[in-house]
């Protein structure tokens, strides 16, 4: 695993999940974590980890749990913007509301937190901020219009984000997951019929006949944060089982 001894990381979505598996990884890699998200119970407990509630689809409640992870730990050199929430159906299922708040939380999101978060990125020397996109980005997946137009868009947005950072010294990336298995996939396979079946058929629609692993997932983005990786920036680094490549 690459280090990131004596840095800083503030990832969203870190009570569970991909952003869970992120907060162990980066405090097994020597950063100190804080932890940003609607839902605290999850969050394992230590000296370098700290919880802070906040939503990413509300400024100001941003603004404030950045400045404290920013005052509890001396600064921030590392963004990872997890925070997501899913969406299932077709353009003709999907209404105008539930566009508006998917976009919001997993587009509008990436950019408010990175707004809030680049005063302190500036002042890092190891500036980096990786994005969670998905396979839904670049492979037409069925019954997941909103979603993959969303992660489409976080694409987007890591490289228009790349561009303009990178003479401030901030690199931006992101990860582009296959299905993982975290507690979002469980409450997706829970509304299946035959759940069982429903995940071995999800399974084997990655060459690798099976789930890509969480923890499979942060060492990507401990990878992309680290400062071994200085010279990459604007990339999107597949986990994804084969799925998109092979
Ligand atoms: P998860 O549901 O297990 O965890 C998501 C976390 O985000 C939860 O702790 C939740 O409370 C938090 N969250 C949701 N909305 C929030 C908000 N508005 N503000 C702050 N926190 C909020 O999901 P996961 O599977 O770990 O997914 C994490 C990310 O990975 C998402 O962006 C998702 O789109 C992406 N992803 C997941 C998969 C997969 O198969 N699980 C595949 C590709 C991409």
């Amino acid at each position: 695993m690459m280090r990131c001894d004596g840095l800083v990381a503030v990832v969203t979505g870190g009570g569970s999940g991909i952003g869970l598996a992120c907060v162990r990884a980066f405090a097994a890699a020597g950063a100190r974590v804080g932890v940003l998200d609607l839902e605290l119970s999850g969050v394992p407990e230590g000296p370098g980890v700290l919880g802070v509630r906040a939503d990413v689809a509300d400024r100001s409640s941003l603004s404030a749990a950045v400045a404290s992870v920013a005052a509890a730990f001396g600064g921030i050199d590392i963004l990872v913007n997890n925070a997501g929430i899913s969406a299932v159906g077709t353009v003709e299922d999907d209404d105008d509301e539930q566009w508006g708040r998917v976009l919001d939380v997993n587009v509008s999101g990436v950019a408010r937190t990175s707004a809030v978060t680049l005063p302190y990125l500036r002042r890092s020397a190891a500036a980096a901020i990786v994005n969670i996109s998905s396979i839904a980005a670049t492979v037409g997946l069925p019954r997941r219009a909103l979603y993959s137009a969303s992660k489409g868009a976080v694409h987007a947005l890591t490289l228009a984000m790349a561009a303009d950072l990178v003479t401030d010294g901030v690199r931006v990336n992101c990860v582009a997951p296959g299905t993982v298995d975290t507690p979002w996939v469980a409450r997706l396979l829970a509304g299946a019929a035959d759940p069982s079946a429903e995940k071995r058929q999800l399974a084997s629609r990655q060459p690798t006949g099976r789930l890509v692993t969480a923890d499979e997932v942060a060492a990507a983005v401990v990878y992309l944060a680290s400062p071994a990786t200085g010279s990459v920036t604007g990339s999107s680094l597949p986990v994804d089982g084969g799925m998109s490549g092979l």
